[in-house]
């Protein structure tokens, strides 16, 4: 299982799909796509191998994007099936989410969002991960990013995850609990990813987010690191990778 991203200049299908590949060796059962241009999300995914997802890609996607998240998943809840693979939209279709790891409440929560008129395509929790953070989004007003801290603290589990908001083309927002996840920071582009290896013929400069830490990457800007138990900043540590 691993996770790939991309926000910058380039077309990040070629980038998502080769770190896709790199990161084959964690192992997985399905993998996806989603590419983001500011003006329509293009996704695919399949039961299968990477190799899998550029044949459907080579029909499904049509269109270059230079914001992009890739997944490939190990099956914890739900069967390895096209539908329960990742990425996951949520009700609005607003929000696009990859998780590695499990939500272990994701049942109640669930039901919840059940109550609350939410409807599920697929049978994992991180379904209900992404609809949570569209709810408390909705329900309290606030940014893609405190949504996202706010859910966190919400739920109990483990995860890397990164999630983006069409409404919002130039963020990518990631958290960290007990999974790996590190951000590669280049010349006006970042990337992320559960080890270096996808990025590293970009950029030798990476951040680890620490279990607990989420990070908002905002293209061309710059990359905000803090707590997700409490608002507290962490000043990012850029470390240099030895080719
Ligand atoms: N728990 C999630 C699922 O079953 C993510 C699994 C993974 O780490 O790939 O879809």
């Amino acid at each position: 299982c691993g996770i790939v991203g991309y926000i910058g200049h380039r077309d990040a299908y070629p980038v998502i799909i080769n770190g896709l590949k790199r990161l084959e060796y964690r192992g997985y059962d399905s993998a996806g796509i989603a590419l983001y241009d500011g003006t329509q999300i293009q996704l695919a995914k399949t039961k299968g191998k990477v190799v899998d997802l550029q044949e459907r890609a080579s029909k499904e996607i049509t269109k270059k994007g230079t914001l992009g998240i890739g997944h490939t998943r190990w099956a914890t809840h739900g069967v390895p099936n096209d539908v329960n693979s990742h990425p996951h939209y949520s009700n609005s279709g607003d929000l696009v989410i990859i998780h590695n790891g499990i939500i272990e409440n994701y049942a109640s929560v669930k039901k919840e969002l059940i109550n609350r008129g939410y409807t599920f395509k697929s049978d994992t929790d991180t379904e209900v991960l992404v609809n949570l953070i569209e709810e408390i989004k909705k329900e309290e007003g606030v940014k893609l990013g405190k949504a996202v801290q706010l859910a966190l603290n919400e739920v109990v589990g483990a995860y890397a995850i990164a999630v983006f908001d069409k409404n919002k083309p130039d963020e990518i927002v990631v958290a960290k609990l007990g999974s790996p996840l590190a951000i590669g920071v280049g010349d006006n582009e970042f990337f992320v990813a559960s080890d270096a290896s996808p990025f590293i013929e970009f950029t030798n400069n990476a951040i680890y987010l620490e279990d607990e830490e989420m990070a908002i990457i905002r293209r061309g800007r710059d990359v905000k690191v803090r707590k997700i138990g409490n608002d507290k900043e962490v000043k990012p540590f850029i470390q240099e990778l030895q080719l």
